[in-house]
């Protein structure tokens, strides 16, 4: 594996992260929040990585259990 986040990292990491902020409005309204949420659609996420460096402290916090239980949701 190379260190490119995952697309469910990233959605896992901006649901619980307090710098997320989506880069457009109408994308949240139509699909809904919780679907949408990504550091991909986020306006800190360049070039594979957050430009605040809030992803690995974010991904880190986050425990197997609530990962697990996202991805069964899905
Ligand atoms: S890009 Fe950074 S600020 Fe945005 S949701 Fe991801 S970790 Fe959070």
């Amino acid at each position: 594996m190379d260190n490119t986040a995952s697309q469910n990292q990233m959605m896992m990491v901006a649901v619980n992260c307090p710098g997320y902020k989506p880069t457009c409005k109408d994308l949240t309204n139509t699909i809904g929040v919780e679907n949408s949420k990504s550091c991909d659609n986020c306006t800190h996420w360049e070039e594979h990585h957050c430009n605040i460096n809030l992803f690995d402290p974010v991904l880190t916090s986050l425990d197997q259990e609530s990962f697990n239980s996202y991805c069964v949701k899905g």
